[in-house]
């Protein structure tokens, strides 16, 4: 058998081809150990699901008002098992990331409160949420002020202005843990640790909120292990494993969940009802699935910034730092070269792999935003996708693969795309 054969098939050249082994080669040893992190990983939800003892009455579909859906309450004790939290809302009434995210602020701010980002700007989705970007329904027009304090330039915290930025109105904390649209580096669990730490010395009080979208199960802790109060994700990323349709989760203290609950539903109603219709057996096996799936994204995630960095282009992270999620930013340098790429991942997916991605004002975001991805669940980017904002510098965000073979290809794709449109000379 030879492979090349099968590569040559879906158009790869020897020349991309015999570069990417030759990448390869020097990955194995980082293989091994995301691959550990996978079996750890994987040990902690299983025991998550034997303790809570699943068993086929989950997957039971509930409709109307879902009272008694024990399969809804069990997929929200393994969340917080797994995650080591109190309590979690895991719900496919959440509609996305942003939604979790703004359902956790506004469900534990209150009018004269005030919210502080220590890591700079978040994601673009959040501006309106927040009200940086006026927007009908932000929590500014609530009458929940925002503070900010920018990263150093090196990318670490600023202690000094973080300590000045905190007031007696300071009531929650949000801090990204992933890049997300920043060509700055990710946390790591341990570093939001400390920085957690840190403000709670200053004002115990305050809650942490840590977004954590494209972290988990990249290491073998969470936030959620470092005192925050709240971790907050999407489950067409990361934790559902490329097979939870929709949702997102909340796991945190029972504090601040119980708000979350009540502000998702309604004071009295809280976690009580919202039917599970039929998603049940995609979360759990979306769940149990997502450290191996995870693995096989970061292992793309490296092959990529690998590929990118021997060709002269600046990665973030680099080729060969440490990871805390699985996205990888690749600086382009122009708009023909994020098109390209996207171009490659697109034609490398199970789904649409016919289309061709454009540029196009996606609602929520400020700059037009070119995306590839042929999903099995649309904009699902734990499979593997890619997206950027069009604008200075150029930068392709790519993450995911539902296998670390499909996201070979896939990267291997946009390489040839590269060379096609003549950016890159192997
Ligand atoms: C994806 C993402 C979000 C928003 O999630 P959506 O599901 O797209 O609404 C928020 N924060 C970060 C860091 C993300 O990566």
């Amino acid at each position: 058998m030879d492979i090349f054969e099968s590569y040559k098939q879906l158009g790869i050249s020897k020349a991309v081809y015999d570069f990417g082994e030759e990448v390869l080669k020097e990955l194995k040893q980082r293989f091994e150990k995301i691959d550990g992190v996978a079996e750890y990983n994987q040990c902690k939800v299983l025991n998550a699901m034997r303790k809570n003892r699943v068993d086929a009455n989950c997957f039971s579909a509930s409709t109307g008002y879902g009272y008694n859906d024990v399969g809804r309450d069990k997929i929200e004790q393994v969340y917080a098992d797994t995650f080591h939290t109190e309590s979690a809302l895991v719900r496919p009434q959440i509609v996305c990331g942003t939604h979790a995210l703004t359902v956790a602020l506004s469900a534990n701010l209150l009018p004269g409160d005030e919210l502080l980002s220590p890591v700079g700007k978040p994601y673009d989705t959040l501006e309106e949420v927040i009200g940086i970007r006026e927007s009908k329904c932000s929590l500014k027009e609530y009458g929940v002020s925002y503070r900010q304090v920018d990263l150093l330039d090196d990318g670490t915290f600023d202690y000094e202005n973080i300590k000045k930025a905190i007031n007696e109105k300071t009531a929650l904390v949000t801090i990204q843990r992933s890049k997300g649209y920043q060509p700055r580096p990710t946390f790591s669990v341990k570093q939001i640790g400390e920085l957690i730490k840190f403000i709670k010395q200053i004002k115990p009080s305050v809650k942490i909120m840590v977004d954590n979208c494209y972290g988990e199960f990249v290491e073998t802790e969470e936030p959620s292990d470092y005192g925050a109060d709240m971790i907050v994700g999407s489950l067409i990323k990361n934790p559902g494993g490329g097979l939870a349709p929709i949702g997102g989760y909340i796991c945190g203290t029972k504090e601040c969940v119980d708000r979350c609950a009540y502000r998702l539903s309604a004071p009295g109603l809280g976690q009580e009802v919202g039917a599970s219709l039929g998603v049940m057996t995609s979360f759990y096996q979306g769940f149990f699935l997502a450290p191996t799936v995870v693995a096989g994204a970061l292992k793309g995630a490296i092959f990529a910034a690998k590929i990118y960095e021997k060709l002269g282009f600046r990665v973030v992270p680099n080729g060969t730092e440490e990871r805390y999620d699985i996205i990888q930013a690749v600086e382009l340098k122009s708009a023909d070269g994020m098109i390209a790429f996207c171009k490659g991942i697109q034609k490398a997916a199970p789904v649409d792999s016919y289309v061709t991605p454009i540029p196009w004002a996606m609602p929520g975001y400020e700059n037009e935003v070119i995306m590839a991805a042929g999903a099995f669940v649309q904009g699902s980017s734990i499979e593997l996708s890619a997206d950027g904002p069009i604008r200075e510098p150029y930068c392709v965000y790519f993450q995911g693969g539902l296998t670390w073979y499909h996201a070979k290809i896939g990267i291997l794709t946009s390489l040839q795309e590269m060379v096609n449109a003549k950016l890159i000379n192997l």
